[in-house]
């Protein structure tokens, strides 16, 4: 299935030359340091890859969402997950908040430093209490004349230690006075819980705000993740984005991004990982031959193949759904369960294949097994999509 046009295609040469040029060479020394550095955003905004999707007046291309799908397939297809998730973030999780529901004077304010890299962007959605049920968030937020303050604080943030700006989700009075439901699960049907919950823009310099600490990881290492702390910070109630008690629903809605772009970022991620296996297999000889003469081998890579392939389908197909505007919660929950499952099974048969050079540091298999160990997790987990899923077909 084709769905990129010319326009795309020349865009994903110009991705592909920057990430080639700028990024493959510093991925080790990146994930050494924990740390991508902060020259890379400014760099990737004057090339004009950090808010495709916004209006030219705001710094952005204006383009389409397969303008953002080639983007993420190429940053992903660096070896580096690490920097495709922190640039995802940016202008896929945290920047539509501000865009799709902040006021104009607000847009104007940030948005051209946001697609220039200046600012950069984080989402503060889970707490250290809970990810999966967003509706069960504690982080309060009282109104106080002309501002809201903000206590509570958000676990597993990525760029939390180095962003700007943080897009956080608090619980506040809802409009008719009654405090938002703190109470069980099935209290008063899932409306009752949702109610109150509204999202803020909170600028790292406010007073209040601190990065508790950077959180030591598994994989993704060069992409940084923080536990924040917010104890009485006053935020202007013109920041408030959106309606006051309804950012459950703004959430759930970039959720819908984030996830076909976690999709993209599993093939693509898949696709580095298998032309890496497939170079190894044919240089590496044992009982007198390549291994990718014996049979078994040349099996297991043609079924890794063949799932990578259903994965880029389904994904592409919603992609293109996605973008025609039709309700694809069902299918992008999909994309989301089966492209994060795909890539463990990916990720396993390609270390397993490497053999003992595949458990070795210097080899991207290695980091490549434990970054995608995330992908079941983060942006919700599997068993979360199943449950979507389940919804969707009236279960
Ligand atoms: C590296 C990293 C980066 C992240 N970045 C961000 C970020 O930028 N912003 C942000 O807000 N969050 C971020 N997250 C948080 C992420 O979205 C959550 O970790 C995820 O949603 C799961 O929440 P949890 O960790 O609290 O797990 P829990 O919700 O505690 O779940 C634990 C286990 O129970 C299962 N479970 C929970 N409920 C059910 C159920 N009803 N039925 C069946 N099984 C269930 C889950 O599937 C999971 O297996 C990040 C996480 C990581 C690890």
């Amino acid at each position: 299935m084709k769905i990129f046009d010319e326009q795309h295609e020349m865009f994903r040469q110009s991705v592909r030359a920057f990430v080639q040029k700028e990024v493959e060479p510093h991925v080790a020394e990146w994930e050494e340091a924990g740390q991508i550095p902060r020259s890379i955003w400014p760099r990737m905004g004057e090339l004009g890859f950090l808010g495709v999707e916004y209006a030219e007046r705001y710094g952005g291309a204006g383009a389409d969402f397969l303008t953002t799908a080639v983007l993420c397939e190429e940053m992903a297809r660096s070896g580096c997950a690490s920097l495709a998730m922190a640039v995802g973030v940016h202008t896929d999780m945290a920047s539509p908040h501000l865009y799709w529901t902040g006021s104009e004077a607000l847009k104007q304010k940030y948005l051209p430093d946001i697609c220039g890299g200046r600012l950069l962007c984080a989402i503060a959605v889970t707490e250290p209490g809970g990810g999966s049920d967003v509706a069960a968030i504690r982080t309060r937020g009282v109104r106080d004349g002309s501002e809201y303050i903000l206590n509570g604080s958000k676990m597993f943030i990525t760029n939390g230690v180095l962003a700007d700006l943080y897009f956080v989700a608090a619980r506040i009075e809802d409009p008719r006075g009654e405090a938002g439901p703190r109470g069980r699960p099935d209290a008063a049907g899932d409306r009752q819980r949702h109610r109150g919950i509204s999202m803020f823009l909170v600028e790292r310099r406010t007073p209040g705000f601190t990065v508790s600490r950077k959180l030591d990881k598994m994989g993704m290492r060069a992409s940084d993740t923080a536990e924040l702390s917010f104890q009485d910070v006053r935020v202007p109630a013109e920041n408030l984005l959106g309606q006051a008690g309804v950012g459950f629903y703004q959430v759930m809605r970039v959720f819908q991004r984030e996830r076909l772009v976690a999709g993209l970022h599993a093939v693509a991620s898949c696709d580095r990982a298998l032309a890496d296996t497939v170079a190894y297999v044919r240089q590496r000889h044992a009982f007198g031959g390549p291994l990718s003469d014996k049979q078994v081998i040349r099996h297991k890579l043609a079924d890794l193949a063949t799932l990578v392939e259903a994965g880029r389908w389904l994904t592409h197909a919603t992609c293109v759904k996605f973008q025609g505007g039709d309700d694809a919660v069902k299918e992008i929950s999909m994309v989301k369960l089966f492209t994060a499952e795909m890539a463990q099974r990916v990720a396993y048969d390609c270390v397993q294949l490497h053999g003992g050079y595949g458990y070795m540091r210097e080899y991207p298999i290695e980091r490549f097994f434990r970054d995608m160990r995330l992908m079941t997790i983060g942006g919700g987990t599997s068993e979360i999509m199943k449950e979507i899923i389940a919804k969707q077909m009236a279960l």
